[in-house]
This record gives C-alpha cells, structure tokens and sequence, in this order.
C-alpha cells in the first residue's frame, strides 16, 4: 500500500517553516496549536450547519484544514502521523468494542 501523508507532511512544514508558523516545540506555542485545531473542527461543523460543503469555507476545505493543523503539531514533535495511523488501524483490526449503547453509530 502506498501513501502519501508523510509528503503532504513535508509539504505542510515546508510552508510552516517559509512562513514562520514554526517547526520546532520550542518556537510554539502547544496549547494555541491544539486550540486551532479545535477552531478549524468548529469550523467545518458550522459549514456543514450551513449546508456549505464545496464553497469558500466549506465543509471539504475545512476538514482539509484540519489536517493540516494536526499534520503540522506532529511534524513539530517529529511524529510520522502516517506510521501512526497505519500502526493504529492495524491494532484496532484486532481490538473487539465493547462500548454496547455508546459505540459509534448512525443518526438515522
Ligand atoms: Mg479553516
């Protein structure tokens, strides 16, 4: 399987670099960047409320917003969010869920 996330990774400390949002923890500040992240998933839910999937601001763009913020507090810390992500699904394939009523369903 061949991905991807590692090189838009890059990409996006590439750019946090030219543009001084900074690359490393000591030039952060960790609770503003995890804050963001928190304002860019607020965000796409107002979209969604808004029935803004494909606009400026839409849902689609900010979830690629999303992304990105969490792409850059990794890169910041040197976590390959993609090795961690491949590593988690493999582990979650042999976890069984047990949260009965609470488990993650679907609004019919
Ligand atoms: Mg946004």
């Amino acid at each position: 399987m061949s991905h991807t996330l590692s090189k838009i990774q890059t990409l996006v400390m590439e750019v946090a670099k030219e543009k001084g949002f900074g690359t490393k923890p000591e030039e952060v500040n960790v609770g503003e960047k995890i804050a963001l992240i928190h304002s860019e998933v607020s965000e796409a839910y107002e979209a969604y409320r808004h029935k803004n999937m494909d606009g400026e601001d839409g849902f689609r763009e900010e979830l690629g917003d999303v992304v990105q913020r969490i792409l850059h507090l990794a890169g910041i810390f040197g976590i390959d969010l993609e090795a961690e992500i491949v590593r988690k699904i493999e582990e979650n394939k042999g976890r069984e869920w047990k949260w009965g009523g609470m488990n993650e369903g679907h609004v019919s």
